[in-house]
């Protein structure tokens, strides 16, 4: 074999389809039910949110969707995303595993987001949307759709998240750059977020309180809709793109992983990366492990119940049968701020729930240290979110070293933490703390849970 490092691919390439898991489950997914009625909705029901043609992807049984032409185009600006064998950490390591990223932060926002950010903008474009509002809680997701809008003539809103707003100056210097009009969250400008400030004056917010207010904006205002970054089938669908590019690239390699890795927040660059491979399986071909990383102070999987559950603080949104901490609950605020949210994607919820992957949880600290051990080796500065995804691929590498086993690991470097340093700073300075979240406060929010017939 050769020492080849980096695997890439040309424009042409460059997949034409999305690939819808649905098609493939054991066991079709659990309804998504009215708030009020608690009866499964139809496609009209989420018409004053989403264009149509998101809608019926949401839905869609079809196991290839075709990516539009003009997507594709915006697409090659930094896709295909290469494949890099990560040797320099192998070596440095001394495992006989090894050890591939898929790396996403060549786009222009820095991350995976885009995949979705420009499909979603070029379907409401279509359908002759003027404005779109959205949440964002780093700022990854919220730079992403701003790029999106810009490219398509779209006006886009964005509710950022209290503790990031003022973490992450540049995040909301990049959101403006790209022209979008960015709000601390939450604010005075919706009803939702008028009742938080009302009673907790000093919110730090929460993605559960953002979508509040970017849903009401859109409940309110005909020509404007709503886009979410992460958590609907639409955007996990969107982001198969990552995998299915992947499938191709390990082709060239001459391998294939056995344990495919990535973080979880909403689930949308993990799902991306594995239901690809999950498809694989699902239709006859070898099962392999497929982890799922997730923050010790968020842990939806691995701490969540299994429910049905709104998908914002303020109930605007329809109800989802998903692993969630319930929609009331405020994580703390620790540095990956795109995994704070109180749920997981119904989808990675419904193959967790089928055994179909695993899932752990790793606190912060832990998770820089690998970030930082990356770097040295590798060169690129991982987001916080995707260290965690990094956290996972050494231990695991450290136990085939252990157990001396030549295991192939891949894992999504979802994006990378250029807009993240100081969350560096503080991890270096030692000021970071591995915050649990408050036992009771989880209690209270599980107790919350909206009840539903089984
Ligand atoms: C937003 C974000 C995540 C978390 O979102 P998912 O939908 O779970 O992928 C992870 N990594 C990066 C770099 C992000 O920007």
């Amino acid at each position: 074999m050769s020492d080849q490092v980096k695997f890439v691919l040309d424009e042409k390439d460059i997949p034409k389809t999305w690939y819808n898991l649905t098609a493939d489950l054991p066991k079709p997914l659990p309804p998504v039910l009215h708030p009020g009625t608690k009866q499964p909705i139809g496609p009209a029901d989420l018409e004053p949110l989403f264009p149509m043609e998101l809608i019926l992807q949401e839905v869609t049984g079809e196991r290839y969707l075709d990516i539009p032409q003009p997507i594709r185009d915006v697409y090659r600006m930094w896709r295909p995303a290469p494949l890099i064998r990560a040797r320099r950490l192998e070596q440095k390591l001394g495992t006989p595993a090894k050890i591939y990223f898929k790396y996403e932060g060549v786009s222009p926002a820095g991350s995976h987001k885009p995949n979705t950010a420009v499909a979603q903008a070029w379907y409401n474009k279509q359908a002759g949307v003027k404005r779109l509002s959205t949440e964002t809680g780093a700022g990854q997701w919220g730079s992403s759709l701003a790029f999106a809008g810009a490219l398509f003539g779209i006006d886009v809103t964005v509710f950022q998240v209290r503790v990031s707003y003022d973490q992450k100056p540049y995040r909301r210097a990049l959101m403006e750059t790209y022209g979008a009009r960015c709000i601390a969250s939450p604010s005075n400008e919706t009803e939702s977020g008028r009742s938080i400030l009302k009673q907790h004056p000093n919110s730090p917010g929460s993605l559960g309180i953002a979508i509040s207010e970017a849903v009401e904006m859109a409940a309110k205002d005909p020509e404007l809709k709503y886009s979410l970054g992460s958590v609907l089938n639409h955007v996990l669908l969107h982001q198969t793109i990552v995998g299915e590019e992947t499938i191709k690239q390990f082709e060239v390699a001459g391998d294939d992983p056995d344990i495919v890795i990535g973080c979880t927040g909403g689930g949308s660059n993990f799902a991306g990366l594995a239901f690809p491979f999950l498809g694989l399986h699902l239709r006859g071909g070898r099962k392999r492990r497929v982890i799922a990383v997730e923050p010790a102070a968020c842990p939806s999987l691995t701490r969540g119940k299994y429910a049905y559950d709104f998908g914002d603080t303020a109930h605007l949104t329809p109800l989802v049968k998903m692993h969630t901490l319930g929609s009331t609950f405020i994580p703390p605020g620790f540095h990956a701020g795109g995994l704070r949210y109180h749920g997981m994607s119904p989808l990675v919820s419904h193959v967790y729930q089928l055994g179909l992957i695993e899932a752990r949880a790793y606190h912060q600290v832990a998770c820089f240290e690998a970030g930082v051990e990356f770097a040295r080796c590798e060169g690129i500065v991982p987001a916080p979110e995707a260290s965690h995804a990094v956290r996972c691929a050494i231990d695991e590498a450290l136990r085939c070293k252990k157990e001396g086993k030549t295991e192939t690991i891949l894992f999504n470097l979802s994006g990378h933490g250029h807009f993240d340093m100081q969350a560096y700073i503080n991890y270096f300075e030692g000021k970071l703390v591995d915050q649990d979240y408050d036992d009771k406060e989880l209690a209270m929010a599980l107790a919350g849970l909206p009840s539903v017939a089984a």
